[in-house]
């Protein structure tokens, strides 16, 4: 499997260090007001990463924080004279009815900020022993950059550009450098009453942003992960800040492996909460736009270039996904194959698993699937009773969609569903050939009861559900 690397700025050849498991850390919602789109795309974007790394026979071991302190939270909480707390859970559970709507599949551990304090006041100490990080004036502490020689290696910005990207505010007298930013803040009266400050050795104060990344990373993966991702955004400050207190503090290399997803726009600009362009889940799902045609517009562009969100767009991906929902209930309904479908099945094995290794080149791989789903279709329409062409072409259709899970809801096959009617039609033929035809008469009552419409074909009996 290849993956492009931002800190070497090159596509290369991925494998956990461990050889079974691969340990990643990807940057979560900050949960003042539910997610957009745009954090959606990203999002989804690491769930594509995640299956085709299970595709390649690993385990996955995912961390996904969720930011539940920080300055926005705390002006949100005091405007409204709740505790961030208050404000930050029926968030956090929107964020995961959202994400399990878009058939996102769950990270191993979602840990929140705000029960990592004493880990994240560690790791400043640690800082602070080996002379990276000092308390200021105003009894915040800040890391000290000038003394860490690799800052910068991974945005590749100077020093110049640095300078001018920090934000002048009226703090920054108390800092040595303006581009030092903050591990631990002093608390202010807001913070209190919020619910958003905790003793340090430093006085009543609060975690800075990024530390919580490198808190929470050492604790549940490690000093070293496979793998770390985000959006583009996060590259700076984001994530070269986690690489300063990561490395100053453990002395080895934090990421094997930076991958950044690009934005998703809407209009030409990015979609931000700031700028007041957001479109929400709860939007898309009130249109009835299902998971699935989401899923396929997210997943039709590569996850490096930008994607623009239309509203044809979407309604291209809502028919596109039909079709393939139609194809997955034939495929399941179907009674005999043909001996090609071997080979168009293991032709899109190839063609799709080679895509999705490629740099999760997913519409390459979703181009493949159209292709086999028109082959498929034509050598069902010619009929068959090869049972090998058949259950080659199930699990190929499994296998890739297993990754893109495109199937809307609505045509998604329910496999004790499937049994239970297999079950009924066994019974129908032995009453059948027993020439019961009362009883068979009745078992085709039951199905009908369950929505499931029955067929009599030379080849067996064909079912469909109906309704
Ligand atoms: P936030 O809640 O702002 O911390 O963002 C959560 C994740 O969403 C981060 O990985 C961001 O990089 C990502 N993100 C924010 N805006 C966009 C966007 N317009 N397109 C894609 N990803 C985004
Ligand atoms: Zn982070």
């Amino acid at each position: 499997m290849q993956l492009y690397n931002t800190l070497t700025r090159r596509v290369e050849p991925f494998a956990p260090a461990d050889g079974t498991t691969v340990r990643m850390y990807t940057c979560g919602p900050t949960v003042y007001n539910p997610a957009h789109l745009g954090n959606f795309r990203t999002f989804l974007f690491e769930d594509l990463l995640r299956r085709v790394l299970r595709l390649n026979g690993w385990q996955v071991q995912q961390v996904m924080n969720l930011t539940d302190v920080d300055d926005k939270i705390i002006t949100r909480s005091a405007a409204l004279g709740k505790t961030i707390r208050e404000v930050t859970e029926p968030v956090s559970e929107i964020f995961h009815r959202d994400r399990e709507f878009l058939r996102i599949e769950a990270a191993e551990v979602y840990p929140k900020a705000t029960e990592h304090i004493p880990e994240m006041i560690a790791l400043v100490e640690r800082l602070m022993s080996r002379g990276l990080a000092y308390q200021a004036e105003d009894s915040s502490v800040y890391f000290a950059i000038a003394r860490f020689p690799g800052y910068g290696k991974l945005s590749r910005l100077d020093t110049r550009q640095i300078r001018a990207g920090a934000r002048v505010a009226a703090d920054d007298y108390n800092k040595e450098d303006v581009r030092d930013f903050a591990l631990w803040k002093a608390a202010k009266p807001e913070d209190e009453r919020t619910g958003a400050a905790w003793d340090s050795p430093w006085g009543r104060g609060r975690p800075g942003w990024h530390l919580e990344c490198s808190a929470m990373a050492k604790r549940y993966l490690g000093e070293t992960l496979d793998l770390h991702a985000g959006g583009v955004d996060l590259i700076f400050p984001h994530h070269e800040d986690e690489i300063a207190q990561s490395e100053g503090a453990n002395g080895v290399p934090f990421a094997r492996m930076w991958c950044h997803g690009e934005f998703l726009l809407t209009d030409g600009a990015k979609m931000a909460k700031r700028v007041g362009n957001v479109a929400a889940v709860e939007d898309l799902r009130a249109a009835g736009i299902s998971a699935a045609a989401v899923r396929h517009f997210m997943f039709s562009v590569h996850y490096r270039k930008q994607l623009n969100l239309a509203e044809e767009s979407l309604e291209a991906s809502s028919n596109a996904v039909r079709r393939v929902g139609d194809f997955a209930e034939r495929l399941a309904a179907a009674t005999g194959g043909t001996q090609n479908m071997t080979a168009i099945a293991g032709e899109l094995q190839r063609a799709a698993t080679d895509a999705f290794n490629d740099d999760l080149n997913a519409p390459e791989a979703m181009a493949a699937l159209f292709e086999f789903i028109r082959m498929v279709n034509a050598e069902l329409d010619a009929g068959g009773a090869d049972a090998a062409g058949l259950d080659a072409a199930r699990k190929a259709f499994a296998l890739v969609n297993g990754v893109l899970d495109i199937v809307p809801e609505e045509s998604r096959v329910d496999h004790s569903l499937s049994a239970w009617v297999e079950d009924r039609l066994s019974a129908r033929r032995e009453a059948r050939a027993r020439r019961d035809f009362a009883a068979a008469d009745a078992i085709r009552g039951e199905l009908d009861g369950k929505g499931i419409a029955i067929e009599d074909t030379p080849q067996g009996t064909r079912w469909k559900k109906v309704r």
